[in-house]
């Protein structure tokens, strides 16, 4: 478990209750080695006495000084001490009496010397702030020991019961202040920094994580300014029947927001649906008493209020223990750790509250420390979230790439294997387009091309070219007797014949219209020509055509024409005088070739005539 987690965490939490169990082991170790607390002397009771009727009571029973802690209790209470108990007899100078727990309604401070009262002060958050006799949030009460032998104090209150009695030479009051306010300006300077920098981010980033976190942190910066006099003494001094709805109010709002803080950063409502349906309950019950505390009595809901905050702590711990059974993810981790540290905190506080623990500085300060150790964690909690998540879109975004790079290369493919086939297909039409259907031999349209381009070259690279063509003898008569279709097989084997016997790679075969044929041979002079015709000529009349059971043989008349051009684009008279040489063939008596002969020329071979 812990292995998952970042060093700096894995550090954190073991740090801060390192630190905790050294505070306390301070702390007692010190209360173990001071001298014996004096002892005071209290009354309690359901009504109010007057002070002159207990100065004559006999109910006075013997109290520790540091046990003046009587928990939620609406009695009224008077203690008194004397001066010689105090060790003030021969004290000089004036001292003063500090009660250190600011949420008391009524405190009445009274120096009686022989019987009669020296000093009164009356104080308490029920009066105004300006009533105090010492500017501090808590009760300090200045006295002369030479004018007293007795102090009375007089503590009604509808919250804790607490009287943490300190007692200080004026000489050195302000100095321990100075400590006591540093302490307590640095916790407030850290939640301070905390919120605004929760608060930007959560302005920047819109994520409603840090709202909720911010707001957490500056509702429990508000509740522990009002636990500790604070809010009163700053913000609204003349108003205690405010300053009481703001404890109250504060409180509910620290519940509510931390709770919703929690629930949201766990994501509570996907991975525990019960458990946050009961936060979720205990949130509406926090607001509930934060509404409430407008018409329902102070004492009842402190009580309250209290008692959730206890309840949603064990929550929260039973839910993180739950948690880190089944995911066992950091977040789990952290905010266990975080809601532990905090718990701690509250407890030991509210333990020293009810009386249970001593007051001494880490139970006076538990509960800040528990809020800090719990801001912190959280706040790394966040950071690693944060890091986390961007690790994860930008994982997320490499799989994407690497999707669109497959996609693109699978479409890359894919249109090279289109292109191939529609070359191909392209190919095969062309070939079509240019093949004759019934004698497979290129037809006339492929003819005009390669004749051009071949008489080009040939005008070119000043070679001679030979066109030939052929054409069958009598064939009218033949599809006559024989009918169409016998004319038509006839073709095709004339055809294949002409072709075996093209034997060059750049010798080709045209089926040039009807039964005439026409054959090109580049670079073929008339002396070869005449030998390919010849040969030809002799293979189609060894022919022998199977028609009906009867063989009938067939013969052929050639006009050869072999020139190398000297006019680029006079492929027509070259056409023409292999034409003239065929009507020549044919004149002469067919089954025969004849050469284009110039007017000037004889002709040059007619082996048949
Ligand atoms: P000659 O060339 O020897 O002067 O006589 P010929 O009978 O061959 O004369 P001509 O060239 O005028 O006749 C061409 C004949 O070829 C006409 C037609 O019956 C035949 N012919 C043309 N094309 C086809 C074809 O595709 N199939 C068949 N069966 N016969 C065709
Ligand atoms: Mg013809
Ligand atoms: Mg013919």
């Amino acid at each position: 478990m812990f292995s998952e987690l970042p060093r700096n965490v894995r550090l954190a939490a073991p740090v801060m209750l390192l630190l905790f169990i050294a505070l306390m082991v301070a702390t007692q170790t010190r209360a173990a080695l001071e001298p014996e607390p004096p002892h005071v002397e209290y009354i309690v009771s359901d009504d109010a006495i007057p002070l002159a009727d207990v100065m004559r009571s006999n109910d006075w029973k013997t109290i520790s000084l540091y046990d003046l802690n009587f928990g939620f209790n609406p009695s009224h209470y008077w203690v008194r001490a004397s001066i010689s108990e105090l060790g003030l007899s021969d004290a000089h100078g004036r001292w003063i009496l500090e009660a250190g727990y600011p949420l008391v309604d009524h405190l009445n401070f009274y120096s009686v010397l022989n019987g009669d009262v020296t000093l009164e002060y009356h104080s308490g958050n029920n009066l105004p702030y300006a009533q105090r006799p010492l500017d501090v949030p808590t009760f300090a009460f200045p006295f002369d020991p030479q004018q007293a032998d007795t102090l009375y104090l007089y503590l009604q209150t509808s919250s804790s019961a607490q009287l943490p009695l300190t007692l200080t030479a004026e000489s050195s009051f302000w100095e321990g202040k100075v400590t006591t306010f540093a302490i307590e300006a640095a916790f407030y300077a850290v939640l301070a920094s905390m919120l605004l920098y929760n608060l930007l981010i959560s302005i920047l980033t819109r994520d409603t994580l840090f709202l909720y976190y911010s707001c957490s942190i500056a509702s429990v910066a508000l509740m522990m300014a009002s636990l500790h006099g604070w809010s009163y003494a700053f913000l609204w001094p003349d108003s205690p029947r405010f300053n009481d709805l703001m404890v109250l109010f504060t409180i509910s709002l620290a519940e509510v927001f931390t709770a919703l803080f929690g629930t949201h950063y766990l994501r509570l409502s996907k991975i525990s649906p019960t458990f946050h349906r009961v936060f979720m309950l205990l949130v509406a019950a926090a607001s509930a008493f934060g509404i409430a505390s407008l018409f329902v009595p102070y004492a009842t809901i402190i009580k309250l209020l209290t008692g959730l905050a206890i309840v949603m702590c064990i929550s929260a711990f039973l839910l993180g223990i739950q948690l880190w059974r089944n995911t066992r993810s950091r977040d789990v981790m952290l905010f266990f750790s975080a809601i532990s540290l905090l718990l701690i905190g509250l407890t030991i506080y509210a333990l020293r509250n009810f009386g249970v623990l001593p007051d001494n500085l880490l139970t006076s300060r538990a509960a800040e420390l528990g809020h800090i150790a719990q801001i912190i964690l959280f706040a790394l909690g966040l950071a690693d979230r944060h890091n986390r998540e961007r690790a994860a879109r930008i994982a997320a975004q490499d799989v994407i790439i690497s999707m669109q790079r497959e996609t693109n290369a699978a479409l890359d493919r894919k249109v090279k294997e289109r292109t191939a086939d529609l070359e191909m297909a392209n190919r095969r039409l062309q070939e079509e387009s240019t093949t004759d259907a019934l004698t497979q031999v290129r037809n006339r349209r492929y003819f005009d091309q390669k004749f051009y381009t071949l008489y080009q070259e040939a005008f070119r690279q000043r070679t001679p070219l030979t066109l030939m063509l052929i054409d069958i003898d009598h064939f009218k008569n033949f599809n006559d007797q024989f009918g169409h279709q016998t004319g038509d097989i006839v073709l095709q084997r004339v055809a294949r014949e002409i072709q075996s016997e093209i034997k060059r790679p750049l010798d080709s075969v045209y089926r040039y219209g009807g039964e005439e044929f026409a054959v090109l041979l580049p670079a073929t002079a008339e002396e070869g020509a005449v030998t390919v015709a010849e040969q030809l000529r002799k293979r189609i009349e060894n022919l022998q055509v199977d028609t009906h059971g009867e063989l009938h043989s067939i013969t052929i008349s050639i006009g050869v024409h072999s020139h190398t051009p000297d006019q680029r684009e006079d492929l027509d008279t070259f056409y023409q005088a292999a034409d003239s040489a065929l009507y020549r063939a044919k004149q002469q008596g067919r089954n025969c070739i004849c050469l284009y002969e110039d007017p000037q020329n004889s002709p040059l071979a007619s082996p048949e005539m």
